[in-house]
């Protein structure tokens, strides 16, 4: 096992003061979050600020060491993880929500500040982060920067990457750019923030960021609905989208597989027995001036919608419980994977007019590759965001090339992304490699090599 020298150590742990340093029993005693593998470098620097961000990279750059950015460890690709001989870098002490500006609509955050923190923060000022997603109470602002997190408001105010104004980041050279601009037109040459946007840590560690604020919605009213197809659940998006008298928040599809098998686990069956068995779900919200007025007004819509045959039936949410656990069932994703493990993830765009015809061929399709497999999917059907687990539940890693032939024909043809909303980090460098683009690789690595010569800067993630 590769350790770090006594002397790195020993200058780290003076750039860093008494608690900014922790060498010992790192994996007993912190959380490794959704990667077991995450805290496998056994050392972790916790520094303070961006001063000490910038010192600490500068001693990694002279030792050779290389760093691991960390926020709340709740991503899906494998960005965290770490080796033995790494330094982990965490943003864990840097958590200071500095200002929240109600009359610019703007929130100047430090990297390790949990969203929901500031979500609660802005909903004090009648603002909304206009990004929300299942890991809300780990997942930190550098983390959702660096990944270009996109979630379930993303088809109404677009990913990270149309959040931010501005950022503050040191770079693998160890100097810092600060750019913490607080309007959203800002043409001043290459925008290195949109680089750093979706880096996954390899080109340099965010410590500050500027988030741009939306109004807060106002009374939401939220219902299941069952619909016969796929291309009916859409139909119904479109026209809870289009409401004048209401706003669509959410619009969250489930296929019948990975919802029943989900609210069995929770114990929430009888919340998916309404449906016809071959009948996909439709998690919906929609916001309004006041709780009684938006029930009504989705009640209307959806009456509309069954006499449409958009939809075949639906239940609205009675209170803040019901709809607690009708969010449990689309959040609590996991519970599909654990009832039937050793599955295939995926994390696919598909563009809306071939998402019918595109999840439909699906089901027939592995099931040529083997009976026994299924297909659990749901997503954010809003932009076409699917997760999908192809399983049988037991090992089969002799199928990967033929799944993955089948899920990608055609996709990226059709203008969709085999990688939509969690990043490349090291889970999908191979599909990166084989279906990404050769001559856009091409310019990812001359960028990194231009930014990140010693290659200091999480290794081995993204290419
Ligand atoms: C239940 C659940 C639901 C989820 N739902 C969604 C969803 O709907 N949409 C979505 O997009 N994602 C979703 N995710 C994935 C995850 O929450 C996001 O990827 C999130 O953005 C990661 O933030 P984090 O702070 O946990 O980062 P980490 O997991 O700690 O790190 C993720 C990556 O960012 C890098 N990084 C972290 N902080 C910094 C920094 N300050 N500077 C530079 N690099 C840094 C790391 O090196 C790593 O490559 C979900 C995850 C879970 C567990």
């Amino acid at each position: 096992m590769m350790k770090l020298s006594e002397s790195f150590l020993a200058a780290l742990a003076d750039v860093l003061g008494p608690n900014g340093l922790r060498c010992d029993d790192v994996a007993g005693t912190i959380d490794p979050g959704m990667d077991p593998r995450n805290l496998d470098a056994g050392v972790l620097a916790l520094p303070a600020s961006t001063q000490e961000v910038q010192a600490l990279v500068r001693l990694c750059v002279e030792h050779g060491v290389t760093i691991v950015p960390q926020g709340g460890r709740t991503g899906l690709a494998g960005g965290a993880q770490s080796q033995p001989g790494q330094l982990i870098v965490a943003t864990t002490k840097m958590n200071k929500i500095v200002e929240v500006d109600p009359k610019g609509a703007t929130a100047v955050v430090e990297a390790g500040v949990v969203l929901s923190a500031l979500q609660e923060e802005a909903a004090e000022h009648g603002l909304s982060t206009a990004i929300d997603l299942g890991a809300r109470d780990s997942a930190t602002i550098g983390g959702l920067i660096s990944t270009n997190a996109g979630g379930i408001e993303a088809f109404r105010f677009g990913t990270m990457r149309h959040r931010i104004l501005g950022i503050e980041a040191v770079l693998p050279s160890g100097e810092i750019v600060s750019d913490l601009k607080r309007v959203v037109k800002a043409n001043e040459g290459y925008d290195i923030k949109q680089l750093l946007i979706g880096a996954e840590g390899t080109l340099g560690i965010v410590t500050r960021a500027v988030v741009n604020l939306v109004p807060l919605d106002g009374e939401t009213a939220t219902g299941l609905v069952s619909c016969p197809t796929s291309g009916d659940a859409l139909a119904l998006f479109k026209r809870l989208r289009a409401s004048q008298k209401a706003t669509l928040v959410a619009s969250e599809i489930m296929w019948p597989g990975f919802a029943r098998a989900t609210s069995a686990a929770l114990g929430l069956d009888a919340l998916t027995a309404f449906a016809p068995d071959d009948h996909v779900y439709l998690l919906v919200e929609m916001a309004g001036e006041t709780s009684d007025g938006t029930q009504m007004i989705v009640e209307e819509l959806l009456g509309d919608a069954l006499e449409a045959q958009e939809a075949s039936d639906a239940v609205l949410a009675k209170s803040a419980e019901e709809r607690r656990r009708m969010w449990l069932i689309r959040e609590e994703s996991f519970e599909a994977d654990k009832a039937m493990p050793h599955g295939f993830w995926y994390d696919i765009s598909v563009p809306h007019a071939c998402l019918e015809r595109y999840t439909d061929d699906l089901f027939p399709r592995m099931a040529a590759i083997d009976p026994a497999l299924v297909v659990f999917m749901f997503g954010h059907l809003g932009d076409g965001n699917l997760h999908l687990t192809i399983t049988r539940g037991t090992p089969m890693e002799e199928l990967h090339d033929r799944v993955n032939t089948v899920l990608f024909e055609g996709l990226m043809e059709a203008g969709g992304s085999f990688s939509a909303e969690h990043g490349i980090g090291l889970e999908k460098r191979q599909l990166l490699r084989e279906r990404g683009s050769a001559e856009k690789n091409d310019a990812m690595h001359a960028i990194k090599a231009a930014l990140d010569s010693a290659g200091i800067m999480n290794p081995g993630k993204v290419i």
